[in-house]
């Protein structure tokens, strides 16, 4: 019996119509746009596209009606994931919401998070961030020590939490923290809470990465107050639900598709002349590209089913992020032997970006060795 499911996933009859409504839907929105912010994808912030998108019915497809979706397959879903990321479209506003707030939100939260929360980001104004890693806990995710201490009414919340991709342009926070010392199992003890971050005791400050942008932040909770129902599940259930919320986070196809604008760009530039060098590459890459994307939509129409495929999804992200770290030193490459094409201004702003941005992608997510142990672990060798 097979370790690992990587199952087909069978499109709907209707999924190329809605692939392409969704492709001259963005088209007209992105046609325009520099090629270096396209690059950016879906890391790039721009509150108007969300809101442009959210009226569309683009945000929480996947959800039940009865909580504002469109009840979607999921492979609908991931056809428009996929369009808006090829396409470079400036998704990053709503992406953590879209991905797997809002669902976390749907599995675990109390009615009123629910209702408070699932509107907005349907329409694609509220947006979320993700507050998991601290200053001394990343990787090892059980150690942080934020902590929330039951009061009268709700819960005071004292820690720091950084790294917070969009965190000073987001509204809501689902912070993982810990509610008590768990015993026998660091494990035990956290617990997950939903944080209005205009809430009085926090601080905010945008942290400016490599590439130039202040895309993440740190973020500060002085004793910060929120009530009963912003506790998201269960109390002391944190690391379980923390768990279920990474895989949302780690298969999708932003986990392959964030170098992708390099390709049209190479191509483009290409004008269809090649030499023996481009051609291999490009033809390599685009094996691989296809290979991750069967992975991908496998993993996504297992989450559909109710499956777990945390197993999956971090060979997904695991073998995603080698491609797209490896892909702007490929294309590098091919230029350094194409000097007709080495300093094309459309191609070059696409390149540099991504040479900066792509020692991240291995990052973000839990890093390469921490996916490596989990399929360690699912290989039964830990
Ligand atoms: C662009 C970007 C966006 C991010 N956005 C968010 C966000 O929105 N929310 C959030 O909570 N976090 C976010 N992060 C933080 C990210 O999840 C952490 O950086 C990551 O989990 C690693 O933690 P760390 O930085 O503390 O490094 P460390 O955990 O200190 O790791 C340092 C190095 O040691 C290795 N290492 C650590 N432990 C082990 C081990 N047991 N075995 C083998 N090797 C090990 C790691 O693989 C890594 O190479 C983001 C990071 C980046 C780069």
């Amino acid at each position: 019996m097979s370790l690992f499911h990587f199952d087909p996933v069978e499109y709907t009859a209707d999924a190329q119509s809605l692939r392409n409504t969704v492709r001259s839907l963005i088209d007209e929105k992105v046609r325009e746009m520099p090629a270096a912010q396209r690059a950016q994808s879906w890391t790039g912030f721009d509150a108007e596209f969300s809101e442009y998108l959210g009226a569309a019915g683009f945000i929480g497809m996947h959800w039940p009606a009865h909580h504002g979706g469109r009840d979607c397959p999921a492979i609908e879903r991931y056809i428009v994931i996929e369009e808006l990321l090829a396409a470079g479209a400036p998704v990053g506003a709503h992406w953590i919401a879209d991905r797997q707030s809002g669902t976390h939100l749907i599995n675990y939260a109390s009615p009123s998070a629910k209702s408070e929360c699932l509107p907005g980001i349907a329409s694609g104004k509220l947006f979320f961030c993700i507050g998991m890693s601290e200053p001394n806990s990343g990787s090892d995710l059980a150690s942080i020590s934020t902590r929330a201490v039951r009061v009268e009414g709700g819960w005071r919340i004292r820690g720091a939490k950084l790294w917070t991709t969009h965190v000073t342009r987001a509204h809501m926070m689902i912070a993982l923290v810990r509610t008590s010392d768990g015993g026998e199992s660091r494990h035990q003890g956290l617990s997950q809470f939903l944080i209005d971050l205009s809430l009085e005791g926090v601080t905010i400050n945008g942290i400016t990465d490599q590439t130039g942008e202040q895309h993440f932040g740190e973020v500060f909770l002085d004793d910060v107050f929120v009530t009963d129902d912003c506790l998201i599940g269960t109390e002391g259930e944190g690391w379980q639900q923390v768990n279920h919320e990474l895989a949302l986070e780690r298969s999708g196809p932003e986990r392959y598709l964030s170098s992708y604008r390099l390709i049209p760009a190479y191509l483009d530039a290409l004008c269809g002349v090649t030499d023996d060098t481009s051609s291999c590459a490009l033809g390599e890459i685009v094996a691989e590209l296809w290979t991750l994307r069967q992975m991908s939509m496998s993993v996504a129409g297992q989450i559909s089913n109710g499956a777990d495929p945390a197993l999956e999804a971090a060979m997904v992200k695991d073998l995603g992020a080698t491609f797209e770290q490896a892909l702007p030193h490929r294309i590098q490459a091919c230029l350094d032997n194409d000097v007709d094409n080495a300093g094309d201004e459309q191609l070059m702003p696409v390149l540099d970006y991504l040479l900066n941005a792509a020692p991240s992608f291995s990052l973000r997510g839990g890093t390469r060795e921490i996916l490596r142990g989990i399929i360690a672990r699912g290989l039964g060798l830990r």
